[in-house]
């Protein structure tokens, strides 16, 4: 059996996670609630990270040196970046990088300083487990998403930083200088790296909440409610099958 963890950053996306572990346990550590149970067939630890990079890296450090665990899945919503990447859509990182990490002119503009590289890869069949699981919620969802346009799973680059992104010359001036950059978000770099450092393959998946523009802090609540949280459920259940 192997033992996956869940982290959410958000309390209402660790919620509707912990609501479909039957038998989900509370243990504290290092300022954290680590729900352990089982699911699926699984051992499961679910955690919520809280928001920001400092959050995420703490989080997982002490869910690492806590328990042995053989794979860990991020969900959360995110702004979307790239051309194309709408409201609705799911975005699963295939690397990770953070936006706001420049140690120049000591190292290049984004580069980990002692790491010589400033992306860290998923895990690359994980994340083919949980695209593949993204594609099927969004066909299931599909109907209860309409006026989302047809939402759609995309591939690739997710760059994390300190900063909610909701002005459009914010995300424009991200667009020019990561131009291959999908989507924003605050915490999955930071968890890529503290899973490098110890060694354990994870995967970091995104349902699009915003276009990190002018309007991104508009009916962010409901979205999550009415949308969010059900599509990372669908997802972290279809990839727990998989696993299986
Ligand atoms: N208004 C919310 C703020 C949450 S911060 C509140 O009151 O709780 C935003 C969270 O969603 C973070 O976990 C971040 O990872 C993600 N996120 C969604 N859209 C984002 C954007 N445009 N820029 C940065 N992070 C974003």
């Amino acid at each position: 059996m192997s033992r996956l963890a869940i982290v959410a950053a958000m309390p209402e996306e660790l919620q509707t996670v912990l609501d479909a572990i039957p038998d989900e346990a509370p243990r504290q550590h290092g300022g954290r609630t680590l729900w352990c149970g089982h699911w699926q067939g699984h051992e499961v630890v679910a955690v919520l990270s809280g928001i920001g990079k400092v959050a995420a890296a703490t989080t997982t450090a002490t869910l690492l040196s806590t328990f042995e665990i053989d794979a860990v899945l991020f969900t959360g919503v995110a702004g979307g970046l790239g051309d194309g990447v709408q409201v609705g859509d799911v975005v699963v990182a295939t690397e990770l990088l953070q936006h706001d990490l420049d140690a120049s002119p000591l190292f290049p503009r984004f580069e980990i300083p002692g790491r010589g590289v400033s992306r860290l890869a998923t895990d690359a069949a994980l994340s083919q487990a949980v695209a593949q699981a993204a594609t099927q919620a969004l066909a299931t969802r599909g109907p209860a998403l309409a006026g989302l346009c047809t939402p759609r799973v995309h591939q690739g680059l997710i760059v994390s930083g300190d900063r909610f992104v909701s002005s459009a010359s914010e995300s424009t001036a991200l667009r020019q200088a990561l131009p291959d950059a999908l989507a924003v978000e605050m915490e999955g770099a930071a968890l890529a790296q503290v899973c490098h450092d110890f060694g354990v393959p994870f995967a970091v998946v995104r349902t699009i909440s915003d276009r990190a523009d002018d309007t991104a802090h508009v009916d962010f609540g409901r979205f999550i409610d009415e949308v969010a949280r059900h599509v990372a459920l669908d997802i972290v259940q279809g990839t727990l099958d998989q696993l299986r």
